[in-house]
């Protein structure tokens, strides 16, 4: 349903705790105005993530995550064929979602790493941005923000690492780190 307003193109960026939290935050507020948001989360694959086990638990009919990735490590000099697949078939999905109209927020979570990496070419994101349905807001999570989606993007932040308990040892936490 075009609701008549433009959808902004958002990144969420840099080296700090607090990007893809800062996204499903987003989406919380955008579901509080009745949106329905899809998350794809690239090179992810566990089912231990909180936001995850939120969504399917409590938010059914209004918030869907679905992760394209595998809950392994990917070397970046070397990806998998399965971590280049599945990232391509997370972005077919982004793009089908962006153009269909039905979400009024996508967020497409890891998906800056995901180019850094290779798995997916910046073109085939560029072009799935450019075929969005006018009123659709976008939002692009990830370290290594390319700099032509930073150019092109309506708002970007840049969360900077000042700190971070990991540093003294503090291990993973579950409603924390997932
Ligand atoms: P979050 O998912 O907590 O919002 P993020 O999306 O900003 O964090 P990523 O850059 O996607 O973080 O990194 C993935 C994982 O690494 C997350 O679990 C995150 O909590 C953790 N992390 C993020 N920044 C740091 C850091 N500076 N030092 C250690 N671990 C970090
Ligand atoms: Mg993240």
């Amino acid at each position: 349903m075009d609701t008549g307003r433009r959808g902004l193109v958002m990144v969420l960026t840099g080296n700090g705790k607090g990007k893809t939290t800062s996204a499903f935050g987003q989406a919380l507020r955008a579901i509080g105005h009745g949106a329905k948001v899809l998350v794809i989360q690239f090179m992810k694959g566990s089912e231990e993530y909180g936001e995850l086990k939120a969504a399917r638990q409590h938010l059914g009919g209004v918030l869907t995550v679905e992760q394209h990735g595998l809950h392994r490590f990917v070397d970046k000099a070397n990806p998998r064929p399965e971590d280049i697949d599945l990232a391509r078939r997370g972005l077919a999905k982004a793009k089908e979602a962006l153009a269909g109209g039905e979400y009024g927020l996508v967020v497409l979570d890891e998906i800056n790493v995901a180019l850094d990496f290779g798995l997916i070419g910046l073109a085939d994101v560029q072009e799935a941005l450019a075929s969005r349905r006018p009123h659709v807001d976008v939002i692009l999570t990830g370290r290594y923000a390319p700099t032509e989606l930073v150019q092109a993007a309506d708002m970007v932040s840049e969360v900077l690492d000042i700190k971070h308990h990991y540093a003294d040892g503090i291990p993973a936490r579950e409603g924390i780190e997932f």
